[in-house]
């Protein structure tokens, strides 16, 4: 089956309860998880005037094809009340990006893969980086650790440990 992995984010109400409802959610509808990634802290970005983000990662397998993966993620974040239509990169109750599948490259009107910001956000590296380390970008050629440092991290903080 098909390696994947996703990008929970979340500001909005009980950060925790959300990561975990999305799990949940996702366990019964979108993949088997086989890790998850501590959960971070970070600096809003993009939008800065907002509350912070919780941020954790997941990796697992599916049999759903990219396209019906997307529907999926879209119907557990309709689901779990995220409004649509409001600000880009503004607050929400849970955001769940498609960041691999497998080694594709991948690239319809509604679906890139890679993530199109993979690379440029420090908050999604620096958890990839603890459950994915050998990971690699098969657009880019770089690893995790390659791409983390031409980034700024220091908006990224452990959370709750
Ligand atoms: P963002 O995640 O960039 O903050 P949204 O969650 O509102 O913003 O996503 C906007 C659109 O991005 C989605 O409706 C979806 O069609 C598109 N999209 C493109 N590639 C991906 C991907 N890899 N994972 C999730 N959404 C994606
Ligand atoms: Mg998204």
């Amino acid at each position: 089956m098909p390696a994947i992995l996703l990008a929970l984010g979340t500001n909005l109400g009980d950060r925790v309860a959300n990561l975990a409802r999305a799990r949940d959610l996702l366990e019964q509808n979108v993949l088997r998880i086989q890790a998850v990634s501590p959960i971070y802290e970070t600096e809003p970005w993009g939008v800065l005037d907002q509350p912070r983000f919780l941020n954790q990662i997941l990796s697992g397998v599916t049999d759903l094809e990219p396209e019906a993966l997307l529907d999926r993620v879209k119907d557990i974040e309709r689901a779990m009340g995220r409004i649509f239509g409001g600000v880009r990169y503004g607050p929400r109750i849970i955001d769940i990006d498609i960041l691999a599948y497998d080694d594709l490259v991948f690239r319809s009107p509604r679906l890139t893969i890679p993530h199109a910001r993979l690379p440029e956000r420090a908050f999604v590296l620096v958890p990839l980086a603890d459950i994915a380390p050998d990971w690699r970008h098969p657009l880019l050629g770089l690893s995790i650790v390659e791409m983390l440092a031409k980034l700024d991290a220091s908006g990224v903080f452990p959370y709750g440990r």
